[in-house]
């Protein structure tokens, strides 16, 4: 069966060769009880491990059922040690975690064996060695009998002709050290044992053969007369056939790989505990980082906003219209509504542009001074103008609010309603005067004036007024309109001409026109026989006398011209808008103006969320830009440093984690080496260790980003603002990002920790242990 022809095994310690064996030439056979005796240090491991295939061997040839072995490979090797040799250890090389049986299931798992079959398997060949009333007991609480007989119950699993055993009573007392000879005795009726002993007395009962061995060499070789003591029952027979039927598939690596990992999870709470915490650690810490790197990303953050094109750079921002400027209707408006991230659709964008200012010395701030046309000091009426201390109120409109976000009162439907952001209800029913203004396109100074009714209060301290959809509407069209207005002293002669904006008044009744008072300054030189204004719309701007467009303005006459010099003025009829504000009715101001809204500003919840409802936007066939971004054109030094660092810190902090993720948790690693060099010991492939580290270390890793996620859910759900504004960046992609992350990481971490095991196999490094 095994047959050393002129085997020779020499160690190189340094420069020293030292003699292991020397020409060994020796045959064994089924059915043989070999007894390997000699003094220490005389070869009788090395000529066993030799025999096993645990170590090479440099000169002559091993016949292994008649075939030569020197031309193995190491996976050669693996595979006869896997089929061919069961071992026993001095030290039982069990697996402390595992249990009876799942020491002696690892055996069979790793010959190939379906786990439901193999267990049927375990349980036999454990009552055989008589363990089954510990079977679900740790290796590790079993005492040294137990454990050889348990080493015996695993190396039978193996099902080898061949069964090596390196003194296995060396650490038992002379009772327990019989019964594993007498076990050993009965399995060599059936196969052959090879057994290493220092006390030949203890075997000699049942040797068949006695082998001496001295400086490496035999010294003695004696065939002794069988033995016929007969001990115990004879080893079951049925069990021979049975085996037959249990069909040994293919070994299926992955499988068998995750059967270990799985049975390693169970069996090592606390070792997982480690490893998962830790790794829990690395997983939230670059979950975090990540973050940190990715609210950087977008560059517009290190950039001053500049107001050439847009005056409300509100990132939370974004004007959509259609590519041929149609209308945009309430059905696209309540499909931008419906846009994830979205919180409002503000119908009128050109508004959102705007500004008003109502709260005075915040806002703005009143000077007066005489009318200079008064030169009689008896009764000089004053003249206010407002100066803006603020252009940053933006026009928003009511649609942005729904009944729900009010703490109390109404939302504004007429031009003359206003929500406000205030917890004082006694604000509620008053009326405030508000400025509203154009900084983009009107004089700094011009403005106009309306009373407003707070009809509604939002619980905010923002101090955003909503106003009503007309107003926004009104304030939109106006917007870019540069309106002219003539006046005509008759057909053909002009008086006086100019830029001039129309307000919504609907008090005012028909064609009749209110002028702001600078207005009435202007054209105060109007002929008394004459109050109406020809009024031209922004198309027939060229052509004054182009009668049908005109619309032929009522101005209220309280003011009547006595003399080049006096006039009797009624003051009450200004309204204090500054320079050439004229108020008309709605139906004649949208004569003139169109009343759709264009183009529509798109507010939602977050910056984070900018590109990606921009993308939504713009695959639906819409024109949007963000504002923001637009307006960003110049980097701000300071914002470009401060990115900077962010981006520095964020980043070495993520190599940090995961430079000492794989350092550490590779020196957590190794004290499962143990483990590792035994499953090899009994067959285990290099495939399959390397597949349940990586399962392993799958499963953990996997589990500690779910966790990661988790808890940062729970903290963005409790308000943590530092941590929600860290994870709004995160998109899908960055999850991919940070989930692929942490996987490579540990890939590589597994891939280093297998070549260490790969490197670190040897016997020597079981004896260490
Ligand atoms: P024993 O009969 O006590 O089992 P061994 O087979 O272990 O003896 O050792 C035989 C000889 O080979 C001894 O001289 C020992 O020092 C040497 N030897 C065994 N293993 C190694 C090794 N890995 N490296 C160098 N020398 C070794
Ligand atoms: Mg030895």
């Amino acid at each position: 069966m095994i047959k050393l022809s002129n085997v020779s095994k020499y160690y190189n310690s340094g420069a020293n060769v030292v003699l292991g064996l020397r020409k060994i030439n020796l045959e064994f056979n089924k059915g043989d009880f070999v007894a390997i005796t000699g003094e220490s240090g005389s070869g009788k491991s090395t000529l066993l491990n030799v025999i096993s295939g645990l170590d090479s061997y440099e000169d002559g040839e091993i016949y292994f059922n008649g075939q030569p072995t020197s031309h193995y490979d190491q996976c050669d090797w693996e595979e006869y040690r896997k089929n061919s040799i069961g071992f026993i250890f001095q030290n039982y090389n069990l697996i402390d975690s595992y249990t009876v049986l799942e020491n002696v299931l690892a055996a069979l798992l790793i010959k190939g064996y379906e786990k439901s079959e193999a267990k049927i398997k375990a349980r036999k060949i454990i009552a055989k060695v008589g363990l089954t009333d510990k079977e679900k007991n740790r290796a590790s609480q079993l005492s040294s009998g137990q454990k050889q007989r348990l080493s015996i119950a695993r190396a039978l699993a193996k099902e080898t002709d061949v069964l090596i055993a390196d003194e296995p009573t060396g650490n038992l007392d002379v009772e327990n050290g019989n019964q594993i000879i007498e076990l050993l005795y009965e399995i060599s009726k059936e196969k052959l044992v090879i057994m290493v002993t220092h006390n030949f007395d203890e075997v000699k009962d049942y040797a068949t053969r006695k082998i001496r061995m001295y400086d490496g060499e035999v010294q003695s070789d004696i065939v002794l007369e069988k033995n016929l003591k007969n001990i115990g029952t004879k080893p079951e027979e049925c069990d021979a056939k049975n085996e037959k039927k249990c069909t040994i598939k293919q070994i299926n690596n992955k499988k068998t790989a995750w059967e270990f990992a799985l049975l390693n999870i169970k069996s090592q709470p606390k070792k997982v505990i480690l490893l998962f915490v830790f790794l829990l650690f690395t997983a939230f810490s670059s979950y975090i980082f990540l973050g940190g790197l990715l609210s950087n990303i977008d560059d517009t953050t290190a950039k001053t906003f500049s107001y050439s094109a847009f005056y409300n750079g509100s990132n939370k921002r974004i004007s959509v219209r259609k590519p041929n400027g149609d209308e945009m209707t309430d059905e696209d408006i309540a499909w931008l509504n419906n846009v994830d991230k979205v919180v409002g659709v503000d119908k009128y964008d050109l508004a959102s542009d705007m500004c008003y200012a109502y709260r005075k010395d915040i806002d703005y701030k009143k000077f007066y001074h005489t009318k200079e046309f008064f030169d009689d000091d008896s009764e000089k009426p004053t003249d206010s103008y407002i100066v803006f201390l603020n252009y940053n109120n933006y026009i928003m409109s009511s649609n942005l609010l729904n009944k729900d976000n009010l703490s109390c009162g109404e939302l504004p439907k007429d031009i003359n309603e206003v929500v406000i952001s205030s917890n004082n209800k006694e604000l509620l029913g008053t009326t405030i005067k508000f400025y509203l203004s154009c900084q983009k396109e009107w004089p700094k100074d011009k403005y106009i004036e309306k009373d407003m009714k707070v009809v509604g209060l939002v619980n905010s301290n923002s101090g955003q007024v909503y106003f009503s959809d007309k107003l926004t509407g009104m304030m939109a069209a106006t917007a870019y309109q540069k309106e002219r207005y003539f006046c005509y002293v008759n057909k053909y002669r002009r008086k006086a001409e100019g830029v001039v904006n129309y307000s919504i008044n609907d008090e005012l009744e028909g064609t009749d026109a209110k002028l702001s008072y600078k207005m009435y300054n202007i054209i105060g030189y109007i002929p008394t026989n004459r109050s109406s204004m020809a009024i031209k719309s922004n198309i027939m701007k060229n052509d004054p006398y182009f009668k049908t467009s005109c619309i032929d303005l009522n101005i209220l006459d309280s003011f009547k011209r006595t003399s080049e010099t006096s006039l009797d003025v009624d003051y009450d009829v200004f309204n204090e808008s500054s320079a050439t504000i004229i108020e008309v009715n709605s139906e004649t101001f949208y004569k003139m103006y169109k009343d759709i809204a264009e183009q529509v500003t798109v507010y939602i919840e977050d910056y984070a969320y900018a590109d990606k409802v921009y993308d939504t936007i713009i695959q639906k066939g819409y024109e949007a830009v963000i504002p923001y971004k637009m307006g960003s054109i110049n980097y701000s030094k300071e914002k470009v440093r401060a990115r900077l660092v962010t981006l520095l810190i964020s980043f070495s902090a993520l190599l940090i984690i995961f430079f000492l993720e794989v350092l550490i948790i590779k020196s957590l690693l190794k004290y499962k080496k143990g483990d590792f060099v035994i499953f090899k010991l009994i067959g285990m492939n290099n495939k399959i260790v390397s597949y349940i580290n990586y399962f392993e270390l799958l499963v953990y890793q996997l589990f500690a980003i779910v966790c990661s996620m988790v808890i940062v859910w729970i903290l963005c759900l409790n308000n943590v603002t530092y941590i929600i504004n860290i994870f709004k960046y995160y998109k899908l992609s960055h999850y991919i990002i940070y989930v692929v992350l942490n996987v490579l990481v540990l890939l590589i971490l597994g891939n280093s920790y297998n070549k260490y095991l790969k490197k670190n196999f040897s016997i020597t490094s079981l004896s260490d242990n």
